[in-house]
């Protein structure tokens, strides 16, 4: 057992962990499952979180910053927590009426350990089953997404925003490296349009972007719903929603400057009419 796990899973009252490539996994209780939402996510009501952590570990990931423990965060990918419970919590929660989900600000429901979980599916089928259906907006990066289009086409009033984040491989690899590949995601787009299913366009974070006219044309071709964009976040704070300085580092190191986002943007909005900067691209269905 390696020494991050040691210190990760130290608790005597938690079930041996097991692991799923580099990421270690195990199960916790939660009192709740759906959490108000505040700040960029204000036009919300509730996020919901399947895990904690995340075993994609995008080192921008602004949702390292929220983890109060400097081990934790500085393994951020390496450790990954199921709400073992949030189902039969989530089946507690009376009058939820068509409140506007967000689903998950801090983890992706269709990271790698979903796949054998099946945890993400199971609360999305619940919510389907709701006489009254709630708003829903699931953002991930996770082709895996596709695997539920049965349970995602009877939601109706669902969006699914992919992120994709460049228009190259190599430079995704750089930040994102055990995420999909970017055309896999645009595969997965396409499959969720073609089954009838709204679906987002996040270039966000935006990475650099080689050849931003392509780019624009092989987005707009998708005939998405929205498309929204973003640059780093940058925030010095402890708990504040701030990109990881690695990835700082590295964007800095390859000439990534917000000025050259800004003209980016610029190319790729000039060529898709209903692309929209920061929060509007995100908000509810
Ligand atoms: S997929 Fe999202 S939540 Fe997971 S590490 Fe990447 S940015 Fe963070």
């Amino acid at each position: 057992m390696s020494t991050v796990q040691a210190t990760l899973f130290d608790l005597p009252s938690q079930p041996v962990p097991t692991q799923l490539g580099r990421t270690f996994v195990r199960s916790i209780e939660v009192g709740s499952i759906l959490i108000p939402t505040k700040g960029r996510l204000a036009d919300y009501d509730f996020s919901l979180n399947p895990y904690r952590g995340c075993g994609f570990g995008c080192n921008y990931c602004y949702a390292a910053n929220f983890v109060p423990d400097d081990v934790r965060r500085n393994a951020w990918g390496e450790w990954v927590e199921v709400k073992a419970n949030a189902l039969q919590v989530l089946s507690r929660q009376r009058d939820l009426g068509d409140a506007r989900i967000y689903m998950s600000s801090v983890t992706d429901p269709y990271q790698p350990l979903e796949a054998h979980t099946l945890l993400s599916r199971s609360l999305l089928e619940h919510l389907a089953d709701r006489r009254e259906q709630p708003r829903v907006v699931i953002q991930t990066r996770g082709p895996l997404v596709t695997r539920d289009i049965d349970v995602l086409r009877r939601l109706r009033h669902l969006r699914v925003n992919v992120s994709v984040t460049t228009d190259r491989d190599e430079i995704r690899k750089r930040f994102e490296p055990s995420c999909a590949s970017i055309e896999r995601r645009l595969d997965a787009i396409r499959q969720l349009k073609q089954a009838g299913i709204k679906v987002g366009v996040c270039i966000s974070p935006m990475l650099p972007i080689d050849d931003p006219i392509a780019f624009a044309r092989t987005l707009r071709d998708l005939n998405a719903d929205r498309y929204a964009t973003g640059y780093f976040h940058s925030s010095d704070r402890l708990f504040a929603s701030g990109t990881g300085p690695a990835a700082m580092q590295l964007a800095k190191d390859m000439g990534w400057t917000r000025s050259r986002f800004e003209r980016t943007r610029q190319i790729i909005e000039r060529l898709i009419p209903k692309f929209a900067d920061g929060a509007p691209g995100f908000g509810p269905e």
